[in-house]
């Protein structure tokens, strides 16, 4: 295992002094100790080997004064460097940093999107990694853990973590938030669950969670709540995914070198039907139309649809409520139609579903049950 980290002496004099001072660290006091120990206990049975990837976002973020809590610089830390902050993660595994890109999250697309996945399914595939955490922005955090829930073939734990304020900042959680999704990573209760996203002490599934504020540290949200908590240095499991992911789907990352462009369009009072044609021209095998409530689409809408669907373009209906079921028929009627819609998928998250979908039908019937399996 020479190739992961051990305790460094740096690490150790920085814990010691940490120890010493009382405050950065006072977690690690005596009297704390004791409420530790099951994360101790855990690692000394056998610490896992982690191998932590660095995309950027705001964990790897640094701001020009401690109250940038929310203007600040994106993706500037090396992921070396922000795992080197938070020395009690040696205490928990052995970890090694990669840096695959240092970038924002909006700035994910397909390419590097298929890059990470690719990269994590090849380093699930050691024998001597029991695990990877992924470093990541948060502004699309939700489509990355989606679609690695979706494509790995490995029960083994995948992490992906961000924070919401710079290490630089006054209440900065990005050094918790690393040392949480480690220790889920590690811990193999995790095991078999899919794609994780850890932040603000709780576990999600990558199906379901998402962003929904743009600033609180409590900003991730799963519509039927989290997997569970980490508490002390504890993973709390208390539910488990009921769709398939990760060994349980029909797509294989190894197998998908290139996906289909899907493009979502928002629905609002005035909407212009000129946007669906330009999706059609610019080569969107489909739409996500992010409706409004149960997918509804006004009557000024319909036609422009109902043409890109006649060129073979798929029509998926979704809601921008942000939570809920779209239902077949209802607003509209997709059997007549030749539509599908989204289930309770949010229109980023349908995007991703319907992109690798289509890697392998076009037929629209198939495709919606793609949607209410997944
Ligand atoms: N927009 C940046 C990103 O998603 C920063 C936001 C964050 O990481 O919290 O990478």
């Amino acid at each position: 295992m020479k190739h992961f980290a051990r305790v460094t002496t740096l690490a150790a004099a920085l814990l010691s002094a940490s120890l010493i001072t009382g405050t950065a660290h006072a977690q690690l006091a005596p009297a704390a100790q004791s409420a530790a120990a099951p994360a101790t206990a855990q690692a000394e049975a056998r610490k896992a080997n982690i191998v932590i990837i660095g995309t950027g976002g705001t964990i790897a973020g640094a701001g020009a004064s401690v109250t940038n809590t929310a203007a600040y610089q994106s993706a500037v830390v090396p992921v070396d460097k922000i795992i080197a902050s938070v020395p009690e993660i040696s205490k928990v595994a052995n970890v090694k940093g990669e840096q695959i890109f240092q970038i924002g999250s909006e700035s994910f697309n397909n390419e590097r999107l298929l890059k990470l996945a690719k990269r994590v399914s090849e380093l699930l595939k050691q024998p001597d990694v029991d695990g990877i955490v992924i470093t990541h922005g948060t502004d699309t955090i939700e489509e990355t853990a989606y679609f690695l829930n979706l494509t790995l073939k490995s029960d083994k734990p995948v992490v992906v973590v961000g924070s919401m304020r710079p290490g630089t900042a006054l209440g900065a959680d990005g050094a918790l938030n690393l040392y949480d999704a480690v220790l889920v990573a590690s811990n193999p209760a995790s095991k078999g669950k899919g794609t994780l996203a850890v932040l603000n002490d709780e576990i999600h599934t990558g199906r379901d969670v998402t962003k929904s504020n743009t600033f609180k540290t409590e900003t991730f949200r799963s519509p039927f709540g989290p997997l569970g908590y980490v508490v002390e240095g504890r993973t709390l499991f208390y539910r488990l995914p009921a769709r398939p992911h990760t060994l349980q789907t029909q797509w294989d990352i190894d197998k998908i070198d290139k996906l289909p462009e899907v493009a979502v369009l928002y629905a609002y009072g005035n909407a212009n039907p000129a946007a669906v044609d330009a999706a059609v021209k610019s080569g969107a095998k489909a739409i996500i139309y992010a409706a409004t409530g149960n997918g509804s689409v006004g009557d000024y809408m319909v036609e422009s649809l109902k043409a890109a669907r006649a060129k073979g373009v798929q029509i998926v209906r979704a809601s921008r409520t942000g939570s809920g079921v779209v239902v077949r028929n209802a607003e509209q009627p997709d059997d007549k139609y030749d539509w599908i819609v989204t289930d309770d998928q949010l229109p980023q998250k349908a995007r991703i579903l319907m992109a690798l979908a289509l890697t392998q039908t076009n037929d629209a019937k198939a495709l919606q049950q793609v949607f209410w399996k997944y």
